[in-house]
């Protein structure tokens, strides 16, 4: 019988290798970095004995309890709950917004019900459906709110003006009236004890489960296996012949330091004059670990070139229409499947990414003896 090619050993290939290597098939996985686990790579940092997300900041939350159930078989996960902050104009507030973020901004001691006939107030209810980023926010928020804490920060996330941005990138955070500020709403959240390296390590630690690091995978060696999922970027796969989709980057700048830096895991900065979006400090997403010295990360975002990682799916009509071609491509091939963050070109969550994988992994398994062919997707990457 004919090996599987996993391409890629992030969670989505890590999942997918797991799930065949324990069926009986043959695996290999390729990765052309020199460890796992994708962008969710963590590792100790050597000087302080911090555990660093190399890639930006992770933190684990998901409302289906088989993924929660499932991810938890490879690691303990400890009690962890993200709460931002976000510096504008010089003062110190809570987000996603909530009732201390109104009260604080306004001066104000409103309950929920008087806070949520004061948002509507304020409000711009001229706007029926909100067709962009910014009309969302005015309708949802209002000018005064959407000025501190959206229009400057998401300028330098994404390098074009809210407006050019669809409505869905701030239907991500809510508004809340009470006093909570976990920033998701999520069921379950948690931190893995030992990393998320650690965890992907422990999905590809099986006999049938061969892994080639600092090994890229070529299209033109596909055929030597029985079938191939691929989760690299789609356009690669195609040696870019419908141009580069476009990403943005990040860049990350790290600082050491004595004690505490910020007393918070993630403090945003909204202010368009402040030319990082974030800064992390990586001890606090360990709380029950205690070390004396600190690393912090500035995060700063620019357009993604070609020798650049690339983080978020820009995803606007141009490369909606370049992704409709490589899907088009996708459909002729014979035994491939392109899974993930980058074979979709889509903004996925590690929860997500995970559900899909084992989605995928369940269809082969079903396909495979049947000797029905897998689809080139398992959803919709324009949907
Ligand atoms: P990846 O992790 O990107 O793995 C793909 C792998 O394929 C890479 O290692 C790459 O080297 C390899 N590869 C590509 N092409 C080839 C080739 N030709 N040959 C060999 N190898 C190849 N999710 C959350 O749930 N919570 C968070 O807090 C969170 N924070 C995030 C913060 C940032 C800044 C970003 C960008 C994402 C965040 N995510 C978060 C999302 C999370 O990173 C993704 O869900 C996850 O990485 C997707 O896994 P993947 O396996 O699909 O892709
Ligand atoms: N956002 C913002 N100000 C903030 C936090 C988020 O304007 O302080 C916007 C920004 O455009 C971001 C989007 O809201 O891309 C979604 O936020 P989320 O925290 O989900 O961003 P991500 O985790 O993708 O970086």
């Amino acid at each position: 019988m004919k090996k599987i090619a996993v391409v890629g050993a992030g969670f989505s290939g890590a999942v997918i290798a797991q799930e065949l290597g324990k069926a009986g098939y043959d695996i290999d996985v390729f990765d052309a970095r020199p460890h796992v686990a994708g962008n969710c790579h963590s590792q100790r940092d050597a000087e302080t004995g911090v555990m660093v997300h190399t890639y930006g900041p992770h933190i684990f939350h998901t409302s289906n309890e088989k993924v929660w159930n499932y991810i938890r078989r490879f690691d303990e996960f400890m009690p962890f709950t993200n709460r931002v902050k976000a510096i504008t104009k010089g003062r110190v507030f809570s987000l996603p917004v909530n009732l201390l973020t109104i009260n604080q901004f306004f001066g104000k001691t409103f309950n929920p019900e008087e806070a949520e006939a004061f948002m509507a107030s304020i409000g711009d209810r001229s706007i029926e459906t909100a067709q962009n980023f910014e009309e969302q926010a005015l309708r949802f928020v209002g000018r005064e709110l959407y000025e501190a804490f959206f229009k400057g920060y998401t300028t330098k996330q994404w390098g074009v003006h809210p407006s050019e941005l669809p409505a869905s990138i701030l239907k991500r955070l809510p508004v809340r009236f009470n006093y909570d500020d976990n920033y998701y709403a999520s069921t379950f959240q948690g931190m893995p004890r030992n990393g998320y390296t650690y965890i992907v390590e422990r999905m590809l630690d099986h006999p049938n489960v061969k892994v080639h690091l600092n090994t890229k995978f070529e299209r033109a060696i596909a055929g030597d296996y029985a079938h191939v999922f691929y989760s690299g970027p789609i356009d690669a796969w195609f040696g870019f012949t419908e141009g580069r989709l476009g990403y943005r980057t990040l860049d990350f700048a790290a600082e050491r330091h004595e004690g505490d830096y910020q007393g918070n895991a993630v403090i945003n900065y909204c202010d368009e004059d402040v030319p990082w979006t974030r800064i992390s400090e990586h001890k606090h997403f360990s709380p029950w670990e205690t070390h004396t010295k600190t690393l912090i990360f500035k995060e700063y975002s620019r357009f993604c070139e070609e020798s650049d990682t690339p983080y978020y799916p820009i995803r606007l009509a141009k490369e909606k229409s370049q992704l409709n071609r490589y899907i088009e491509l996708a459909g002729g091939e014979t035994n491939v499947t392109f899974v993930g963050r980058l074979g979709t070109y889509r903004y996925l969550d590690m929860h997500i990414t995970i559900a899909e994988a084992l989605d995928v992994a369940e269809r082969f398994l079903a396909c495979a003896p049947a000797g029905e062919r897998m689809p080139a997707f398992m959803v919709d990457p324009l949907g």
